[in-house]
């Protein structure tokens, strides 16, 4: 598995941030109360392969529910860059759409029922890794 060096920033370019992935994407699109108001798709990877370039003075964090996710997001405009998802704590999850090189040479968008989380979880076939 060949991994390329993705980047990506908020809307206002505070928060820069960079990781390796494949250059085909796999990313989830979850139907959970705070996924389909923010319409949130996202590609989740281990911590190993992020980097935060700029911005974490930026960054502020919403909590809700078991308060197990945080919800990181830029606090001048608002956009939610990646996060760490409540299926993976000590990995990230980023936001298909908030990637801005021309690193992408595909993508899987699967569909994932976060607002059944336990049913969800058992039916993806994966090791949870997907909020
Ligand atoms: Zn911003």
């Amino acid at each position: 598995m060949a991994l390329v060096t993705h980047q990506g920033q908020c809307h206002c370019g505070v928060v820069r941030f960079e990781f390796d992935e494949e250059a085909h994407l796999v990313a989830w699109d979850c139907d959970c109360s705070i996924c389909s108001m923010k319409r949130n798709t996202r590609i989740i990877i281990p911590a190993s392969r992020f980097r935060l370039l700029q911005g974490q003075d930026a960054l502020s964090c919403y909590q809700f529910g078991t308060k197990t996710a945080q919800h990181l997001f830029c606090k001048t405009c608002g956009i939610c860059p990646f996060y760490r998802p409540r299926s993976k704590p000590d990995g990230y999850a980023v936001t298909l759409h908030c990637i801005t090189s021309p690193t992408v040479a595909g993508m899987e968008v699967k569909q994932i029922g976060g607002s059944e989380w336990e049913a969800a979880m058992a039916a993806s076939g994966t090791d949870g890794s997907v909020r």
